[in-house]
């Protein structure tokens, strides 16, 4: 613990604390006492508690749709109840229901053929060289079709960088790299990575197909074999009325990732070679150009439905007025199930990603509904479903929000803090953006943790979880996450998360063998709390910084500006 860290007081003896205080002082100064630090201490045994339920075998891993996801569910929801929450979706129900299609590659079954204008056809071999993308819609997808390449395939004339300028697409095939352009300022990389931007930009423009080949970077950070092992994992999204899933791009017959060792066959006969072209886009220069060659590709998908639910429980606000408003902390529920074996061990337990985040919102809603001082606005506790298949569970609570969406001031989100040493740090993704930041930094100064800027802009975190569902609707968000400094100079915390991140991240191995350092996610509890306190208590709602590029990308006019205050 930092030794600048408040001391650790039970919650009688801060009501004590408190009662005396408030008998010694006139309103003015109660109040004053009140806002440094209205809440209690968190429990870290309370947390562990939480993280052992929701990380047991039992729970198989909490893949959305299973019966271990739904227990976990009903387990939050009867922890909302017990803290004093209110049940916050529709008829009085903790359960927003959400139904899901999955979809799982076939991959025996699969095919994909290169044919060069003269020479013989190149047959790639599924779950080596190429892995296809599950269709939502459609069991089996047989299609043919022209390619072109078209660097990262990004269109962003405003940021000096146009891929798809002077080349058409329409009924063609795109060879795109992963990622954008490090050139590009961090936000804008990230909102240009995220698979939805770019294949809206593409699908708008016509094109039939997408193969996409991972960038040297991210080869090194995801390499090819490690894709592989993982696509046992199916896909999902959230289903509307009719049961059509959502972003299923039926436009898009052709769809795989090409592996780095057999991207080289789709250049043969080009312009430039594969090794041009990564040269190119490290040095951010839009390219696009023909590829003389057609793509024959046969997918079959097994599709089946599945229900499921976020779990939402609403704290009221104490302002008559403001109450009406409402601050949204999220955190994913569900895990990636039982799958592949490693070791001898098929259960995908999810300790850090998300059991750890749910212990450290349900600590935080407790510290704001037990503390001497409520909330003046509304607090919605959000635990989302299928954030492990593309954020859907979010995207379903923006796109059917259980209040108005215009009265959602914030969202701040909570995704696998691993902590594994005593933390001295925190890095707070998207804070930069709006006025989240400086409130993120206050709490963090109060909880005695320095806050540290997300040191790997490259991995654009911020489009990779929960919140961007929010920011993609203007609602300006925060995501706090463990820093990579220790109090204790003899635990290295940084080389311990490098170490998780390769051997235990989506692995059995992400388990409660794990020597998680309790005592730190009780300060991420009580820091998260405090950071929606000062939201839901200030007179004005939180906005995104003058001219930022969320801001300006998202955010309507109506609600950048601050609410008119009581
Ligand atoms: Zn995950």
């Amino acid at each position: 613990m930092s030794p600048s860290r408040l001391p650790v007081l039970s919650p009688l003896a801060v009501g004590l604390a408190t009662a005396l205080l408030l008998s010694a002082c006139t309103p003015r100064e109660e109040a004053a006492a009140q806002a440094a630090d209205p809440l209690p201490e968190a429990s870290a045994p309370a947390i562990r508690a939480h993280v052992e339920f929701l990380a047991d075998d039992l729970l198989e891993g909490r893949l959305s749709g299973t019966r271990g996801y739904d227990i976990a569910a009903g387990y939050v929801a009867s922890e909302f109840a017990q803290i004093g929450l209110r049940p916050g979706a529709a008829e009085g129900s903790w359960m927003q229901p959400v139904a899901l299609v999955e979809s799982l590659s076939l991959l025996p079954a699969s095919r994909l053929v290169l044919r060069p204008a003269t020479g013989p056809a190149v047959t790639m071999a599924p779950g080596k060289d190429f892995l296809p993308v599950a269709s939502l819609d459609q069991a089996k997808v047989l299609a043919e079709a022209p390619m072109v390449f078209a660097g990262f395939g990004v269109s962003a004339p405003d940021h000096g960088h146009d891929d798809l300028a002077g080349i058409d697409v329409k009924g063609k095939v795109v060879v795109v790299f992963s990622g954008a352009p490090s050139k590009f300022p961090p936000e804008v990389r990230a909102h240009y990575s995220a698979g939805l931007t770019k294949t809206q930009a593409l699908v708008d423009r016509g094109a039939v197909g997408i193969l996409q080949i991972q960038t040297r970077d991210d080869q090194q950070r995801t390499p090819w074999e490690r894709l592989v092992q993982q696509s046992w994992r199916s896909r999902m999204a959230w289903a509307n009325d009719e049961g059509v899933p959502n972003g299923a791009w039926p436009q898009l017959a052709i769809r795989a990732s090409i592996s780095p060792d057999s991207a080289a066959a789709l250049f043969a006969g080009a312009p430039k070679t594969l090794d041009d072209t990564y040269a190119a886009a490290e040095a951010g220069t839009p390219q696009a150009f023909e590829l003389p060659l057609t793509v024959e590709q046969e997918r079959h998908s097994m599709i089946r439905q599945r229900q499921s639910a976020n779990v939402v429980g609403v704290l009221e606000g104490t302002d008559p007025a403001l109450k009406n408003e409402y601050v949204v902390i999220s955190a994913h529920l569900d895990h990636v199930g039982k799958g592949a074996p490693i070791g001898g061990d098929a259960i995908y337990n999810g300790a850090f990603d998300n059991a750890s985040g749910i212990a450290v919102m349900l600590e935080a809603a407790r510290l704001l509904a037990s503390g001497p001082v409520k909330p003046r606005r509304s607090v919605i506790f959000l635990a989302v479903t299928a954030e492990e298949s593309g954020l859907q569970g979010a995207d379903y609570f923006v796109q059917h929000p259980t209040v108005p969406r215009e009265a959602i001031v914030a969202n701040i989100n909570i995704d696998m803090p691993v902590a594994l040493a005593p933390l001295a740090d925190i890095t707070a993704f998207g804070a930069e953006n709006s006025t989240l930041g400086a409130v993120v930094e206050r709490a963090a100064a109060a909880e005695g943790v320095a806050v540290t800027p997300d040191s790997k802009p490259e991995e654009v975190i911020f489009v990779r979880s929960d919140q961007y569902a929010f920011v993609r609707a203007g609602i300006p968000a925060l995501y706090i996450d463990e820093g990579m400094r220790s109090t204790d100079p003899t635990q290295d915390q940084a080389a311990r998360v490098e170490a998780f991140r390769k051997e235990r991240y989506h692995q059995p191995g992400d388990d409660l063998s794990q020597a998680i350092d309790w005592p730190s996610l009780a300060m991420l509890a009580r820091l998260n709390a405090r950071v929606i306190n000062e939201v839901a208590n200030d007179d004005s709602r939180p906005s995104w910084h003058p001219g930022n590029f969320f801001g300006e990308t998202f955010a309507k006019p109506a609600e950048a500006t601050p609410a008119p205050t009581p």
